[in-house]
């Protein structure tokens, strides 16, 4: 082994994967991780049961990163899903893979996962050093001076694993973004991402617990369109929650406004023209029992007939078209005014990060600062739910730990000569 030094900062997945992967590089590896214990947020992830990645092509993998999927190909091409449900069962942990695509182990035991990475760390010679937060990284003369609470050290090659700034009891609190600041890199703004967001004025909190699947959500800020988001939504007691709304949290702030249709497929045009017709053919029924051919839970049409301010035994003879415009403008566009979105003890990840211009997407290593890398939530990536986040994590961490080996090996052979 050469006395050559590499310093990962933090022992979440994309830390402790990526010293197992660099292992064979010769140099010496120490993994500083602020916790008593590595990689508190992947016990807790999938409540529990480890949903580590998905089903799926790679091309369709980037469409779950939001707008920054293009950067992550070179590092899910070269570690795809199928890579890291290999390498598990190949070290003992056989993966599953669930109806709706989702990939958790077997045994539906998040804490299988980490045993494989703390005993591949330990097998390959890492050094582990707990309860030893980094607090300061500086660049001197070609070298990387690490500063903890216990010590300062030189190293060669510092990676940067300190994940985002959601669920800080874990660990993650923005500390990379720090780091980073200091060695010259962006980072673009960071906020909570896969969360449920809160309404303003919210008139659903007695539906709590209905969920609708599928539904078209559009976002609108300042009076204009901004995007159309498609996927399952729940009411909860203070808002919109449900997978859909968590996708798409990492576009919403507060103040916007989101309108949501519950009949996927027809604008308000079509659905005024059905309602006119299906008011026709019911004769003296009420507007409430016509509504229902629409296919909408029963308690939802009360609700929008209250809100709208409709008698709910009227008879469709009698709804005037002021009323019926109403009606369907809530049924196809329904509004909620977003009070604010969950806090970092709420959001599962972090958008924003270390900005991916400055970052060579084959490689994870700083284009100007050579020697520095940066992997998993601490980049400006962040996944949907289903295992996209931890599959980033580990296929950044591969990648870095291949550019590592490389740089290593061309050092090798050129004190050999
Ligand atoms: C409740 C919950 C459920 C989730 N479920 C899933 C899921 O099922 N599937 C999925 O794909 N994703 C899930 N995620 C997201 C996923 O867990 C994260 O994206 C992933 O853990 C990020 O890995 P990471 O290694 O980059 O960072 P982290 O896992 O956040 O690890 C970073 C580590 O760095 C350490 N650290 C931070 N600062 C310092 C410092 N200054 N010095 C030393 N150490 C430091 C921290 O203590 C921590 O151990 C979930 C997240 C949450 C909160």
């Amino acid at each position: 082994m050469s006395d050559r030094c590499l310093a990962i900062i933090g022992g979440g997945p994309a830390g402790l994967f990526c010293a197992i992967q660099a292992a064979d590089a010769g140099l010496r590896i120490q993994v500083f991780e602020k916790n008593r214990a590595c990689a508190r947020k992947l016990l807790m992830s999938g409540s529990g049961q480890c949903n580590i990645t998905h089903d799926g092509e790679t091309r369709a993998f980037l469409t779950h990163y939001g707008d920054n999927g293009s950067f992550l190909k070179p590092a899910l091409l070269n570690f795809q899903n199928h890579d890291l449900v290999t390498f598990f069962s190949e070290h003992g942990v056989q993966l599953e893979t669930e109806p709706g695509g989702k990939i958790f182990p077997v045994s539906r035991k998040a804490h299988d996962i980490l045993e494989v990475l703390i005993r591949e760390c330990s097998l390959a010679g890492v050094k582990i050093r707990s309860e030893e937060p980094v607090i300061e990284v500086s660049h001197e003369s070609g070298r990387f001076l690490i500063r903890t609470g216990k010590d300062s050290l030189y190293v060669d090659a510092v990676v940067i694993a300190t994940g985002g700034e959601t669920y800080p009891a874990t660990g993650s609190t923005g500390d990379g973004f720090r780091l980073a600041r200091t060695l010259g890199h962006q980072v673009t703004g960071t906020g909570p991402a896969l969360t449920s967001v809160n309404v303003q004025n919210y008139l659903f909190a007695d539906l709590s617990g209905i969920s609708f699947a599928d539904l078209p959500i559009t976002l609108f800020r300042d009076g204009k369109k901004i995007r159309t988001h498609t996927g399952d939504l729940l009411f909860t007691h203070t808002g919109l929650s449900g997978p859909g709304i968590l996708d798409f949290s990492r576009f919403i702030r507060p103040g916007d406004l989101l309108k949501v249709s519950f009949v996927p497929g027809n604008d308000a045009q079509k659905v005024n023209a059905i309602l006119v017709e299906l008011i026709a053919a019911a004769g003296n029924r009420q507007v409430k029992t016509v509504l229902g051919k629409f296919d909408l839970p029963e308690r939802l049409i009360r609700k929008l007939m209250e809100i709208a301010g409709i008698d709910l035994e009227l008879t469709g003879p009698h709804l005037s078209k002021k009323d019926r415009t109403s009606l369907v403008d809530l049924i196809t566009a329904c509004p909620f005014v977003v009070r604010s979105l969950g806090g970092p003890d709420e959001a599962m990840a972090t958008r924003g990060g270390v900005a991916l211009g400055e970052v060579n997407p084959k490689t994870m290593e700083s284009k100007f600062l050579p020697g520095l890398f940066f992997i998993g939530e601490v980049l400006d990536i962040d996944g949907d739910t289903g295992g996209y986040n931890l599959q980033a994590a580990f296929s950044t961490a591969m990648l870095a730990a291949k550019r590592i080996r490389m740089i290593e090996g061309q050092n090798l052979s050129s004190s050999s000569k």
